[in-house]
């Protein structure tokens, strides 16, 4: 099987780095996978490390926070 390794952020699981595929000796032939390794980096990317993970909730982010959400929850 082969393995590609992907890297990603530990806090928000953003892509971070895709390596290039190790391929084996069977590569390429039918219904062979690419088995994926994914590799956690310890940090936020640059979008989610701007924000504090703790504050989204109630921080006026929520595109239904100006709706009746308390009486008729949407979700
Ligand atoms: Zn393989
Ligand atoms: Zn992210």
């Amino acid at each position: 099987m082969c393995y590609q390794v992907v890297e990603r952020y530990s806090v928000c699981r953003c892509l971070y780095y895709k390596h290039a595929i190790d391929p084996c000796a069977v590569y390429g032939q039918s219904g062979h996978g690419v088995q994926e390794k994914t590799v956690l980096v310890g940090y936020a990317c640059a979008t989610h490390s701007s924000q504090r993970p703790e504050m989204t909730y109630g921080a006026g982010v929520l595109p239904d926070s100006g709706y009746e959400s308390d009486a008729y929850p949407l979700h």
